[in-house]
């Protein structure tokens, strides 16, 4: 069985006392969950913090990014080890706002996870179609391109995978639970057929996840979880994430 993780990725949101308050009002809400894993993604600069709030309870921190070089003159960047300094246990790498804004591509998306993960780092690595492809009936080519490209070489230790159609993301679409799960279906697929250990690599859905459809998609086999943003920013709304995610 695989264990639900959900993750809330903030985005550019969320100055260090806004941090603090969300984690001090979120903490008691899911104290006593252990059958779904729990990941907050604060901004760079609300890291430290959170790690400190963080220490001890069933919450996982992540960064949103990370470089590929283990340090040098790469000016504002950080390296995986600068992240695991600030408490860091996990990265979310090349979900589509990086891909899309700021050019990342499956080769280096490839390059940022292996050395997350030579440093111990676990990875939510994103993929995910844009509408033109999905429209024009090319969702499973993309994917297939962009797990080819984003796991060479990459053993599927410590990764997860988070399925988020950039059509969905942000926009109150939600892929349909069967449409989603079809794709879920396709990428467990394409892992068994290329990689070892596929059946425990956790597959998270992403885009416009909230507490009114969260049981239904978890309802899917192939939905291990979900990587959220607007619904993420609240405690109470993240909370109820997190107890839609016990159904399954
Ligand atoms: C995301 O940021 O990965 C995301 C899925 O955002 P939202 O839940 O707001 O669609």
């Amino acid at each position: 069985m695989r264990k639900p993780l959900i993750a809330a990725n903030w985005k550019m949101t969320k100055t260090i006392e806004e941090t603090e308050e969300f984690i001090n009002e979120f903490i008691p809400m899911v104290k006593d969950v252990n059958d779904v894993d729990i990941l907050i993604a604060p901004p760079l600069t609300a890291l430290s913090a959170a790690s400190k709030l963080l220490k001890s309870t069933n919450i996982i921190l992540a960064a949103q990014n990370v470089y590929f070089e283990e340090n040098g003159a790469y000016t504002g960047e950080v390296s995986p080890r600068m992240l695991l300094s600030a408490g860091c246990t996990s990265v979310i790498i090349g979900h589509s706002e990086r891909r899309e804004i700021f050019g990342e591509s499956d080769e280096t998306v490839n390059k940022k996870s292996k050395l997350a993960r030579e440093n111990g780092l676990d990875v939510i690595l994103c993929i995910g179609e844009s509408l033109e492809v999905r429209e024009a009936g090319n969702t499973f080519d993309v994917l297939d391109k962009q797990l080819t490209g984003s796991l060479k070489d990459l053993s599927l230790d410590g990764i997860t995978i988070a399925y988020e159609p950039i059509w969905a993301i942000g926009t109150g679409k939600t892929a349909t639970t069967e449409q989603a799960n079809e794709t879920h279906t396709f990428i467990r697929d394409w892992l068994k057929k290329n990689k070892e250990g596929a059946d425990s690599v956790r597959i998270q859905y992403g885009g416009s996840v909230k507490p009114d459809n969260v049981e239904a998609l978890m309802s899917q086999p192939e939905i291990d979880g979900a990587l959220v943003g607007g619904a993420s920013l609240k405690p109470d709304s993240f909370a109820k994430l997190v107890e839609g995610a016990k159904s399954k």
